[in-house]
């Protein structure tokens, strides 16, 4: 691809010097980018130098004359592309958590560039034969289970990027995977923009009714940080307008925030996802047809545990029926109480959240605002440190002078049991405005051991409104648990103990990826983790007994609200992508009727509305897949259930089996064989349903 080179050759122009980074040696100090030293300037001539490089050594790997080997042809593979590996994990860290109009241009360079450069390598026409090869002999080769798991991973991953398709449809296609990514870092650079050009202002005592201390002052370190000192904002993350709709007792403020929440990437104009998505939606089914699908869902999920989209809409289907009958019984509860209260109107979507605070309080002695003080960050951050020594004998010890991306975000050094180095872990805490909203784990650099003993980077980025000067960060029980989740994915990275990058931590499948994370969330919820860490942040006294115990029982409290509004994304995604053929696409009008479809109920919002449902159209890797938190669900329910049986939560062989057949086995084997190892069969969605307390309901 000749145009390819010329725009590699325009990128290598801009300063390749001595200086950039990129062109020095990081070994030195655990591996860890100079963050301190990277301008967004360098990137392009460290992108330019990377693609060219990678592509020199693939064109070694196909042209070598010598018969396809694991070692020269698999192994090869796996060793090529580490200064791509490297500019491509410091630059989706920044455009991620720390980005700004210098990297967000650089981003809507390097998407479609990347694209290109993936397809020359992976549609490569003798690197195909060479991998085709060896997987039609593998049987002839002596090989261990991890590398004849790689070499199916390579030869599936090649198939499914088109490289046995004729040369006209390889064209089609790699236009269609340029033409996607170009669209995915649209998408979510305008819900970005939608985030940061809009704040709700708070003004005097009257637009505060009836927000808790912690709240103003997370809305006046809000304020402070869009330039608006002395005043309170709510902002569009979810930690900012989630209490403020729980807590606000002005109906026409809660109405406002919860519009402007849902309408990120629906408001017309220059940031408008619509019509992004009818493109994306019609070019990922003529993908599939492509390469042999009925519909992008049916391409999607043939590389999933849950193999096809039937599976998927069977769980879906099984658990919408009892969810929707229980958020419809609370809805009416709750217009029992505003009926009570005088209110003479039916419950609206920005009125749920308010409402069910107070059907939590009548119905289980409970309320936010008594919680909250007990859940400090550092307290619950030390409490997934803690569980983590407990199940694996990891420690933890903070690293001063470890060159970051910003101020607030913090290092510590992994030890195991025998105090040996397993790596590092970032933690990225806080809201601010040059980050994209949501939690996600990512890495710097992945476990490995074909290049020696390579030590992972993990980094976790979260939301969290931050405290006002000198305050603790106060959580939500809901925040505890993202960060124990993206702490599970963390450990997942960490622990991993595998030999071949290709599926070392979390790169597995996408149904299986949330089961370490998923599972993790369970340890947060017990007892003696609560009475530990949930300590007072005034009197330092732990959480008393009676409160904790209404805190736990009221676990299923609004389950039925929480199903809803997940599992209306999870099946409008399913549907959207399981159209044979999407010309015309109208996402307005097909998530309107997707949700009457479903008997949506309409005082809840879906999750994510499809304007801003980044799993699925900032990139590709959710798309149809959306599902896959309730499938790790399935199997996280169960698996807990083997520590409850062993009667010890942190049961020392159930815990080692944990650790060597999920957490350290990567991709290394088929995620049902895995499972099955770790508790000796499959899972039913009986235990979820329980857990959601959803088993006694019906539709
Ligand atoms: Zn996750």
């Amino acid at each position: 691809m000749a145009d390819m080179n010329q725009q590699n050759q325009a990128l290598a122009t801009v300063d390749g010097g001595s200086d950039n980074p990129f062109f020095q040696d990081w070994s030195g100090r655990f591996g860890v980018p100079p963050f301190d030293r990277i301008k967004p300037e360098h990137f392009r001539a460290a992108f330019a130098h990377a693609f060219a490089e990678h592509e020199a050594e693939v064109a070694a790997i196909a042209a070598d004359p010598a018969a396809p080997t694991f070692a020269n042809t698999i192994e090869a593979l796996e060793l090529s592309g580490d200064a791509l590996a490297r500019v491509d994990d410091v630059f989706h860290a920044l455009s991620g958590a720390h980005t700004n109009d210098a990297i967000l241009e650089i981003e809507r360079e390097i998407a479609p560039l990347t694209a290109q450069h993936w397809n020359k390598i992976l549609m490569d026409e003798a690197l195909f034969r060479r991998v085709e090869t060896l997987y039609r002999e593998r049987d002839r080769f002596a090989l261990t289970a991890e590398q004849r798991r790689v070499l199916e991973r390579y030869h599936l991953k090649l198939t499914r990027a088109g490289a046995a398709l004729d040369p006209a449809s390889k064209q089609r296609l790699a236009a269609i995977t340029e033409r996607l990514a170009s669209l995915g870092t649209a998408f979510s650079q305008n819900v970005l923009a939608d985030e940061q050009s809009y704040v709700l202002v708070l003004d005097g005592e009257a637009d505060l009714a009836g927000l808790p201390d912690f709240l103003r002052a997370a809305a006046r370190e809000a304020a402070e940080e869009r330039g608006l000192p002395g005043k309170h904002a709510i902002t569009l993350a979810r930690s900012s307008v989630e209490p403020f709709l729980q807590f606000s007792s002005r109906r026409d403020l809660r109405e406002k925030a919860l519009r402007a929440w849902i309408a990120r990437g629906d408001g017309g104009g220059e940031t408008d996802n619509k019509a992004l998505i009818a493109e994306m939606v019609a070019l990922r089914a003529e993908r599939a047809r492509l390469l042999g699908y009925p519909t992008f869902a049916h391409y999607r999920l043939d590389d999933a545990m849950a193999k096809t989209p039937e599976a998927v809409r069977g769980l879906l289907d099984r658990v919408w029926a009892p969810a929707r009958a229980g958020a419809l019984a609370d809805r009416d509860a709750m217009q029992a109480i505003v009926q009570a209260e005088g209110g003479n109107f039916e419950l609206a979507a920005w009125d749920w959240r308010y409402y069910a605070g107070l059907l939590r309080k009548a119905r289980c002695d409970l309320d936010e605002a008594t919680v909250k003080p007990y859940f400090q960050l550092d307290r619950i951050i030390e409490a997934a440190f803690h569980t983590a020594n407990r199940l694996f004998g990891l420690s933890f010890e903070r690293l001063d002078g470890i060159p970051v991306w910003h101020q607030d975000v913090r290092v510590w050094e992994v030890r195991d049991a025998a105090r040996r180095h397993r790596g590092l872990f970032f933690g990225d805490y806080f809201a601010r405005s040059s980050k994209h909203s949501g939690a996600w784990m990512t890495t710097l650099r992945d476990q490995q051991k074909l290049e020696g003993d390579i030590r992972p980077l993990v980094v976790n980025v979260m939301n969290f409104s931050k405290a006002g000067e000198g305050g603790p960060t106060l959580l939500s029980f809901d925040d505890a648990k993202t960060l124990f989740h993206e702490f599970g994915h963390a450990l997942h990275a960490l622990v991993s103990d595998v030999t071949y990058p290709l599926i070392s931590g979390t790169n597995v499948l996408t149904d299986w990826v949330e089961l370490p994370s998923q599972l993790y969330e369970h340890w947060l919820q017990r007892p003696e983790i609560l009475r530990e860490f949930a300590v007072h942040c005034d009197t330092g006294e732990p959480i008393p007994e009676n409160l904790l115990r209404r805190l736990l029982d009221a676990r299923t409290f609004n389950q039925g609200f929480a199903t809803v509004e997940y599992l209306a994304s999870a099946l409008v995604d399913l549907d959207v992508h399981s159209q044979p053929d999407a010309e015309n696409f109208d996402i307005t009008h097909f998530e309107q009727a997707s949700l009457a479809r479903i008997g949506m109920p309409a005082e809840i919002v879906m999750r994510h509305r499809p304007t801003h449902f980044a799993h699925v159209f900032a990139g590709n890797s959710y798309a149809s897949a959306y599902y896959s938190y309730m499938w790790s669900e399935v199997m996280d329910a169960d698996a807990f259930a083997a520590f409850e049986e062993a009667g010890d939560v942190f049961d020392a062989r159930t815990a080692a089996s944990l650790r060597d057949n999920v957490y350290a086995a990567g991709g290394s084997r088929d995620p049902a064989e895995l499972y099955t190892a770790f508790r000796g069969r499959l899972p039913t969605p009986d235990a979820l349903l329980r857990r959601r307390g959803l088993s006694e309901l019906t539709g």
